[in-house]
């Protein structure tokens, strides 16, 4: 079996474990394969083992392999920081972006999605952590970004995203996808909305997330090993 046949194989085995643990079903929970860095190879193994979703962060190293993989089913989630001028090929290549924080990005996705394809489904980015030097939407400014989105013709606003502070600490991490899955309550209650995504939890903080309702966990190196 290759490392990384058995490495999706622990994962499912903690996710089973969790959603167990958290009285949630397994299959509310969603695997995205993060794979920047390693080789197209690497995600045709993950797909092997199961795997459809993959997430990448870098544009051009995405193409590359989106090229390499046509042949497989996989279903495409773009992950990095979205600059305006990426913004249609990102349209034209992904299915889902999670990393939308502001407006201007979310309308150049929506007028350059191809309209022959499906909404671009897309998660808001929230700096839940209040860092100063993080992406992601203000707290106090998200329902104000998330109704405008919603307005927007060829993307389908699904939930939230969060990278939060890296923490060791159990209580504190879920300290922050708590919090994120109140605020997803809270839209869905004051706009009317029925988002059903909260991107959230990597490889050291799955659990955690799992426990505060994590639908998308977001795995690299726990399935792919370390990056260089
Ligand atoms: C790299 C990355 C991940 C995966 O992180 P691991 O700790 O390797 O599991 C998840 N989400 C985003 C946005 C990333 O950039």
């Amino acid at each position: 079996m290759s490392t990384i046949t058995d490495n999706i194989n622990k994962l499912r085995d903690q996710i089973r474990s969790a959603a167990a643990t958290y009285q949630r079903s397994a299959d509310s929970i969603k695997i995205l394969a993060v794979s920047k860095t390693h080789p197209a190879s690497a995600i045709a193994q993950a797909h092997e083992a199961g795997l459809f979703d993959i997430g990448e962060n870098y544009l051009q190293e995405a193409l590359e392999k989106q090229a390499q993989l046509t042949r497989l089913p996989l279903t495409w989630h773009f992950l990095g920081p979205v600059q305006s001028n990426k913004t249609k090929a990102i349209a034209e290549n992904f299915t889902w972006v999670h990393t939308v924080d502001r407006l201007k990005v979310a309308q150049r996705l929506s007028a350059q999605r191809p309209t022959h394809l499906p909404p671009l489904n897309i998660c808001v980015q929230v700096n839940i952590s209040q860092e100063a030097t993080k992406s992601g939407c203000a707290i106090d400014e998200l329902t104000e970004l998330a109704s405008a989105i919603q307005n927007l013709d060829n993307v389908t606003l699904r939930g939230l995203m969060i990278i939060p502070q890296p923490s060791t600490d159990f209580t504190e991490q879920r300290a922050a996808f708590r919090q994120t899955n109140l605020l997803m309550q809270e839209l869905n209650q004051q706009l009317g909305l029925q988002l059903d995504t909260l991107s959230m939890g990597m490889s050291n903080d799955l659990e955690a997330a799992i426990a505060e309702g994590a639908t998308c966990i977001r795995i690299g190196t726990a399935i792919f090993g370390q990056r260089n």
